[in-house]
């Protein structure tokens, strides 16, 4: 089966601006956007969205949050505050079939949902 976009990016097939890699963990920024800082951060695992979680995935779903921290202070964004969002299936408005937690900072986020 064909790799997926975001595996392509991890394998280097596509280009992308990488801000964070590690043996697990990529993250990038996305190519559209919403907020002066928009980066994905995803696994380097295939899971095709949060309702494909394992069991054995629970650890590295925890890391990701760790890293997206990282990330944010790399940037200078840690005092000031970030969001962080994942979409799931349709209703959630999923995109790209490859589990991604968005990143978004850099200006006063705009209206929250919940
Ligand atoms: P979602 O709608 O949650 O599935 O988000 C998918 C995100 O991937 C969108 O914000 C897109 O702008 C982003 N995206 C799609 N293709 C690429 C790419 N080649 N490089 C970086 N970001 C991408
Ligand atoms: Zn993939």
């Amino acid at each position: 089966m064909e790799d997926c976009i975001f595996c392509k990016i991890i394998k280097r097939e596509i280009p992308s601006d990488i801000v964070y890699e590690d043996d697990e963990i990529i993250a990038f920024k996305d190519i559209h956007p919403a907020a002066p800082i928009h980066i994905l951060v995803i696994p380097k695992k295939h899971i095709p969205s949060l309702v494909e979680l394992e069991k054995e995935d629970e650890a590295l779903i925890g890391k990701i949050y760790t890293v997206i921290n990282k990330i944010a202070e790399a940037q200078g964004v840690k005092e000031k505050g970030y969001r962080v969002i994942v979409n799931c299936g349709r209703d959630g408005g999923q995109e790209v079939g490859h589990l991604h937690f968005h990143l978004l900072a850099g200006t006063k986020l705009g209206e929250k949902i919940v």
